[in-house]
């Protein structure tokens, strides 16, 4: 079984983005600059947006966090996103989710510049996407397919099933799975909350991406031998032993699938660092695009 080791493949990304950051310094290019806008003291958000804004100190970038209170008025956020549409000199920025119930949040994701849409949540990325154009691919379902990439694995006319169908992981990974090209090139089956006898399905994967948040939900019975297990589920299971009073577990029951998965990610250190990673790449694409103009 080869563990797909996202912390060391997040690490070969980031250090290859120092290196394209350290160049466009020495050719007197701006430097990329991260926004990230979080409203609210949710300590699992704070956690993300904190390791986000070091991530950008790790590779050169600029950042910026912007920190406001949980009852700011949806018009206020929403001045917020035009003045960071409208500065210069930030190319991609992030709005936190989730957002407090009495803002809107599909009209914040609508208000954000495509072009510095940098975790591609927009309508017309995402519509992008799905056509093979030229966007910016949501941070988590592409670093899926970086891994999938850099582990050398087969996606051509294999059976992919996704499990969960959320705007941010299962749809898009399900969409960018069944494109043409690496990775791709796959049948793909979208599985969720109603689908029926969901092991029979699971049962015929060659490569399964499990994003539903319940852990150890994927059990050796599900699986057939030699499947590809990508798991994106991270979910803070209450633990007395653990110092912070919570330990962290996946969708998968990693230790029961060993002897039967050919490749697996470990939670954590799978899909979660990638997914930082993908968004510091997202962020020197929305600057290498404004070089470009
Ligand atoms: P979500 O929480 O919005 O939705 C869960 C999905 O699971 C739904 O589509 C639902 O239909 C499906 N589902 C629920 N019960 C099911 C069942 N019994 N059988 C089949 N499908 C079922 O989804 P999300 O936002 O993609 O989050 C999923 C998990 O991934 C969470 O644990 C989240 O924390 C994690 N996540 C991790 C990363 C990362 O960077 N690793 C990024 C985003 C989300």
């Amino acid at each position: 079984m080869v563990v797909l080791d996202g912390k060391k493949v997040s690490n070969d990304i980031k250090d290859e983005i120092a290196v394209a950051v350290e160049k466009m310094t020495g050719n007197g290019d701006a430097i990329p600059h991260l926004a990230a806008v979080i409203v609210g003291e949710d300590g699992a958000s704070l956690t993300y947006v904190g390791s986000k804004v070091r991530a950008c100190q790790r590779v050169g970038f600029d950042s910026t966090l912007i920190q406001l209170p949980s009852d700011i008025s949806e018009q206020a956020l929403l001045q917020t996103i035009d003045e960071l549409n409208h500065n210069d000199a930030i190319d991609g920025f992030i709005v936190q989710l989730p957002l407090p119930k009495h803002i809107d949040t599909q009209k914040i994701l609508l208000a954000v510049d495509p072009k510095k849409d940098v975790d591609g949540f927009h309508p017309e990325n995402f519509g992008k996407l799905a056509l093979d154009m030229e966007t910016f691919i949501p941070a988590t379902p592409f670093g899926i397919m970086e891994l999938i990439r850099r582990y050398d694995i087969e996606t051509s006319g294999k059976h992919v099933v996704v499990i969960g169908r959320s705007h941010i992981v299962g749809r898009p990974i399900s969409i960018l799975m069944s494109r043409k090209g690496y990775p791709g090139d796959s049948t793909v089956t979208l599985t969720h909350s109603r689908t029926q006898n969901l092991s029979d399905i699971t049962k015929t994967a060659d490569i399964i991406i499990s994003a539903l948040g319940i852990p150890e939900f994927l059990t050796p019975d599900m699986v057939k031998d030699g499947v590809v297990v990508i798991d994106v589920g991270i979910t803070r299971v209450p633990s007395e032993d653990h110092p912070k009073g919570y330990v962290i577990r996946g969708d998968v029951a990693y230790e029961a699938l060993l002897g039967k998965a050919s490749y697996m990610t470990p939670v954590p250190g799978g899909v979660g660092p990638m997914t930082i990673a993908m968004l510091l790449q997202n962020t020197l694409l929305a600057r290498q695009r404004r070089n470009a103009v």
